[in-house]
Formats: structure tokens, sequence, C-alpha cells
């Protein structure tokens, strides 16, 4: 029965669609150039689809969803060439009552020096309330599938630096797998020259992807400000708390870089309808937004790379 009314419907539809084209010969399309990405963008929309699909439980700290999300994360940097550090691709913390695991990556670089750009995002999120469960689609299963897709541009466009891809645990728990990175000093503090922090990357109502921290860091500022913007998404400095109430300074896993004195660029979008609510779903992503993102910021990666950082 339902399924017979939406075929009405359909054929309803299109027979609308095709008089109106019959009458009106100048229908225009908009042209839109279309995009070279330097990624598999169906992969990326694969990855974030299955880091935030119910299997993994929303990916709280210390749980079975949370060790499948690592476990999916260590099989794809496997996959893509990514190398272990120091023999690992995990580095295990606790706080509280909490065992957690970072998940971290490394791309040598071709200069072959000590220093590292440190891209990162966390896999973990709010995991089940009240029997519902925390996808965290945007949040932020769109910032560790971005470090995948950086996994397969870097296999054919090697980085002058070293770059670690660190997809960082507890950070809903506060940033706590980002402190631990920072203050472990698995990569000595002084050879970390930057880092990019994605979270919440895939969906923004007025197309704005937000870069915070030139304010601090105002070396990394013409980058940004003179940067050409890709597709659909318009990259925007703010939130640097020049307005009272509106400082993502401290927001997310760039915080402990930023304590520790390290240059610092966190992308992220404006809250929205469904930030840490169980809708924060696939379904609700904006996958063009999304992939024009992930380009935006390998391509920003790119010009800070070709810098004397
Ligand atoms: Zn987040």
């Amino acid at each position: 029965m339902k399924r017979a009314y939406l075929l009405y419907i359909l054929a309803l539809s299109f027979s609308f669609i095709s008089c109106k084209t019959q009458n009106n010969t100048t229908v225009k399309t908009e042209v839109k150039p279309t995009i070279n990405y330097s990624f598999n963008a169906d992969n990326l929309l694969e990855n974030i689809k299955e880091l935030s699909s119910d299997k993994y439980e929303g990916r709280r700290t210390g749980t079975e969803g949370a060790k499948k999300a690592k476990n999916y994360i260590v099989n794809q940097f496997k996959t893509l060439e990514v190398k272990p550090i120091k023999g690992s691709y995990i580095q295990p913390f606790a706080f509280g009552n909490y065992q957690a695991e970072n998940v971290l990556g490394l791309i040598k670089g071709t200069e072959n020096n000590r220093k590292h750009i440190v891209l990162s995002a966390h896999y973990d999120h709010e995991g089940v309330k009240n029997g519902q469960i925390y996808n965290g689609a945007d949040d932020d299963a769109s910032g560790v599938s971005a470090l995948f897709a950086f996994a397969e541009y870097f296999a054919k466009n090697p980085p002058k630096h070293n770059v670690i891809l660190a997809a960082f645990d507890g950070e809903e728990l506060g940033l706590k797998g980002a402190y631990h990175f920072v203050n472990d000093n698995v990569i000595q503090q002084r050879n970390i020259v930057l880092n990019l922090n994605m979270d919440m990357i895939s969906r923004s109502e007025k197309k704005e992807l937000f870069a915070v921290g030139t304010r601090y860091y105002p070396q990394l500022k013409p980058t940004i400000e003179n940067f050409k913007d890709i597709g659909s998404v318009d990259l925007v400095i703010g939130h640097e708390g020049l307005t009272k109430g509106d400082d993502w300074t401290y927001s997310s896993d760039h915080a402990a870089f930023h304590k520790a004195n390290i240059p610092f660029i966190y992308f992220g979008v404006a809250d929205h309808e469904d930030y840490h609510k169980p809708t924060d779903d696939f379904i609700n992503i904006d996958q063009q937004f999304y992939k024009d993102a992930v380009q935006t910021i390998i391509t920003v990666f790119n010009q800070f790379d070709s810098l004397d950082l």
C-alpha cells in the first residue's frame, strides 16, 4: 500500500517535469566548476558512514564500540601504509576509571628532519544514553575520516614535514587524549611545529568552515586570509574570543597544543540542531560541503607544509 502510493507520486512528479521541459526550451542548469579531489571522495563518505553507524555504539571511551572504532582506524592506517610510531599505532593511557587509547600514525616527510605537523581528530563520542545511540557523525567521525583522506593524499604526494595522524580518545571527557599525547612526548614537544585539528567539518547551513587560531599565531594568518575558497566551502577566520562568549580556542583537542605554545589551527563548523544529540547521523551531514571541506583543509595543509615552520 505504502509503496504503491509512493510510485504514484513518482509517476506524477515525472510527468510534471517532462511537461515543463517541453514547454520551456531554455531551461538553464547552473554549471559549477568540477573539483578534482586529491583523495577518494567515495571512500571518505564510506568511512564516515561506517564510523557513525550503530555498530560502534557511539564510541564512548572504554566501551566495546570504542574498541571497534580503534580497530577500524588501525586497519585503515595499515591499508593506507601509514607507519606506526615506535612499533605501535596505539598509545594507551588512563584517567579516572577510564582506560583509553589514542591511535597514532606516521607519514615520513621528504625533508628528513625532526619537525612534525600533527593532524588530529577525536574518535570518541557520547556513547549510549537512555537507550539512544549518539553516533556522532559530524562530531567527530567527520574529522577521523578526513585523516584517512589525508593518508590517501600523502601516498601520492608525500609531505615535506613529518606528519602525525592522530585519532584521539577521551575528547568528550575533557580533551584527555590530546593532553596525554602532547605531554607524553612520544614526539618531543619542541619538534611539533603545528597542529591542525578537525572536529565537526561535515555540515553548515551557511557553508562556513571556521579556522580558529590565527589570533595567537599570526604567522599562520596570511595563508588563511588569502585562501581561495574551494567549492561550496567558505573558509572564515572567527570564534577567537574577540567578542565575549565567542571563543573556541579551548573547545577541542587543539587546546592541548595551544597550552604547550604549539601553533594550531582548528577547523570546525558552527553548532547545529543535531550537535550532541542522537540525531547527529550520517544522513544529516552535507556530503558536498564535507568533501569540499576536506579538500579545503588538505589545500591549507599543503600551503603550511611548504613554509619553513
Ligand atoms: Zn567533537
